[in-house]
């Protein structure tokens, strides 16, 4: 087996004019490249249609918020006797003209994480969708323990499982996602909806994206085991979900520079989501350094990138760099790290419309 030189890694597909092109990669011994292609009958349910993975041509982004009140919110304003604080996502108007702009900024398809316990609005997602010409794909599942509705605590897993799956059927969701976690270690309800989560990827063949808890640099009282994502993912597949529909998600909110729990998770088959770039949990400087020490050890082809967008502040309105963040603001940072133009369109867009690509089976 030859060595892989880091300018290899960085430049797997080398550069020039094909970097859009869905291509088989050329790379060598201790990679671990996909074979190009779908299977017969793969399709990205959106929310309008479906439509076959090719047509995704720009960047997807597999973990925003373009509807969505953030449920801590609610729950302190509830507590608290206080109306429901507004959210930035309220004005569809303005998310629509967000999108737009996005779609602008070449992003194809834009997978929503919300939920009805996040106040996800499908009605306004469609509209968005509608307007903006961008492809949007919505999730089913359920956030975290907290936000649960109190069925969750008396129905069984089975029972949860035919909800999700005749709920995304019957709503046109494309994923499962986000299905979080609230704490290092999860509830035995969390663990439940889980195992409910991965038995309905097994059935409908739709995928899986996860939260987790990770808090970067910020010490917190029990620490956040570094290894939850692990253990995630032990409990999904326990429950029969495929590893090459799941993104283990806000990996890169990780301290852990040499990317040891990225490569552990991507040794088992599934994607890893570094879905909070911009957010400063771990600095950007730092996710980069860990993203090249990932690509270096051969994952190319298991890296997603998104930006978690929950924050009216980044909206281009307001003077930020708007929803397509990804890939205007973070995108940059990679390429200057030495990661070659080819190789980050071949994760924005290969990367992330592989993931999406399902075969639907009937319930
Ligand atoms: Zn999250
Ligand atoms: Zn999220």
């Amino acid at each position: 087996m030859s060595a892989i030189t880091r300018r290899d890694a960085l430049g797997l597909i080398g550069g020039g004019a094909a970097a859009w092109a869905t291509t088989a990669l050329g790379i060598g011994d201790g990679l671990h490249a996909q074979p190009a292609g779908f299977p017969n009958g793969a399709i990205v349910r959106t929310l309008l249609k479906d439509v076959p993975p090719s047509a995704l041509t720009g960047p997807t982004l597999f973990h925003e918020h373009l509807s969505i009140r953030y449920p801590l919110t609610r729950a302190l304003a509830e507590q608290q006797g206080r109306p429901v604080p507004a959210s930035f996502t309220d004005d569809v108007d303005v998310m629509v003209e967000e999108t737009k702009a996005a779609g602008k900024d070449s992003i194809s398809c834009i997978v929503d994480g919300g939920h009805p316990d996040m106040d996800r609005d499908l009605a306004a997602l469609k509209r968005i969708a509608a307007e903006s010409g961008v492809h949007i794909v919505a999730s089913g599942g359920y956030y975290m323990h907290r936000n649960y509705p109190p069925e969750i605590a008396t129905k069984s897993a089975d029972q949860i499982v035919d909800d999700l799956v005749r709920d995304a059927a019957s709503q046109r969701l494309g994923a499962f996602g986000e299905i979080g976690q609230q704490g290092g270690v999860m509830t035995d309800d969390e663990r439940k909806v889980f195992t409910a989560i991965a038995k309905a990827q097994a059935r409908s063949g739709l995928p899986i994206f996860t939260h987790n808890p990770y808090t970067g640099l910020r010490k917190v009282d029990p620490p956040i085991p570094m290894d939850a994502a692990l253990r995630q993912l032990d409990v999904l597949e326990a429950g029969g979900a495929q590893p090459q529909h799941m993104a283990i998600g806000h990996v890169c909110c990780l301290d852990d520079t040499t990317a040891e729990i990225p490569k552990r998770l991507a040794k088992r088959g599934v994607f890893v989501g570094f879905d909070r770039v911009t957010i400063p949990i771990v600095p950007d400087a730092q996710k980069v350094t860990t993203i090249l020490a990932f690509l270096e050890a051969g994952y190319v082809d298991q890296l997603l990138l998104s930006s978690d967008f929950a924050n009216g502040r980044a909206l281009k309105k307001n003077g930020g760099p708007g929803i397509a963040q990804t890939v205007t603001a973070f995108g940059p940072m990679l390429v200057k790290a030495g990661v070659s133009e080819a190789t980050l369109k071949h994760i924005l867009v290969d990367n992330s419309r592989r993931f999406l690509a399902v075969v639907p089976k009937t319930a």
